[in-house]
């Protein structure tokens, strides 16, 4: 199953390329939906997913509430994160070996995983601008990721468990000012201005999630491809992930875990290619599809 967030704010269900719209399908039909937006899905946990398949499935036999995906404009699946979001840094080898040289860090994998948050104010939707605050950076960057969205609430989550709290994944474009990057020393504010963190456009549910290295993480700008990776790839997996983070810290449903982004960032070229006005940055993740953004003055 997948999810997304409409124009309305209210949760849609995509089967194959139809988008049902969950609450005008419970008007139609007369029944109470589990969950009206995609946040109260995933907070309602898995027996919420059954009934609102079933409303969805109903809806598409009898062609009520149904619109074709091209049709929709989706917002971010969850566009007003509870708290900031989390996101992994260097956790390809390929990806920390790029930019070792240019940031003069280690080109080694961390020992530990690298942790920092995104401010919530970030999030934006599929389509909507990227700012390219000409004011404040001139190394503006795309790092396309996978990104978990939590959905059962968890603390000292063991490895082994980790699965049964995520509720699925979507996509994540994370937008980084990569000389406020160095020039605060901590990456936050490089990470966080308004429109650093366009995500979507769907929610792929857990249980149709494929195996890790049967998913591709992909950027393209202005169609040319700048990263492909494979999220077997990842240096600290997602069980792992999951344990560290939760760790002593309570995983709320709803959070987000940014993975981390593979080579081929802009700053990796020479010289390197950073986004500018008029650009189009496209963030493919198997299951996902097109998470596709410009990039305006
Ligand atoms: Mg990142």
């Amino acid at each position: 199953m997948k999810f997304l967030t409409l124009e309305n704010g209210q949760l849609g269900v995509l089967l194959d390329d139809i988008v049902i719209d969950v609450v005008a399908a419970g008007r139609d039909l007369s029944v109470r939906p589990a969950a009206d937006t995609l946040e109260a899905l995933v907070q309602a946990g898995d027996k919420a997913i059954a009934p609102v398949r079933s409303l969805a499935q109903q809806a598409l036999d009898k062609g009520c509430a149904c619109r074709p995906f091209s049709e929709v404009k989706p917002m971010a699946p969850i566009p007003v994160p509870r708290r900031n979001i989390l996101c992994l840094g260097k956790n390809y080898l390929d990806h920390a070996q790029e930019i070792a040289a240019k940031m003069q860090t280690s080109g080694e994998a961390p020992r530990q995983p690298i942790i920092f948050t995104k401010a919530t104010t970030a999030v934006i939707a599929p389509g909507e601008p990227v700012p390219a605050y000409q004011a404040y950076t001139q190394k503006l960057d795309y790092e396309a990721e996978l990104a978990l969205i939590i959905g059962k609430d968890g603390r000292d989550i063991a490895a082994e468990d980790a699965w049964d709290h995520v509720f699925g994944y979507t996509a994540i474009n994370d937008i980084s000012a990569r000389d406020l990057q160095k020039d605060h020393y901590q990456w936050f504010r490089a990470k966080s201005l308004d429109g650093f963190a366009p995500m979507g456009p769907v929610v792929v549910h857990r249980s149709v999630m494929p195996a890790p290295e049967d998913i591709e993480v992909k950027c393209f700008v202005n169609g040319e491809q700048r990263q492909s990776a494979n999220f077997n790839q990842l240096i600290f997996d997602v069980p792992t992930i999951i344990a560290v983070l939760s760790a002593g810290m309570t995983l709320l449903a709803g959070d987000i875990i940014a993975t981390g982004t593979p080579a081929g960032v802009g700053m990796g070229f020479t010289p390197p290619k950073y986004l500018q006005p008029g650009d189009e940055v496209v963030v493919d993740v198997t299951g996902v599809g097109e998470l596709r953004n410009p990039v305006v003055a």
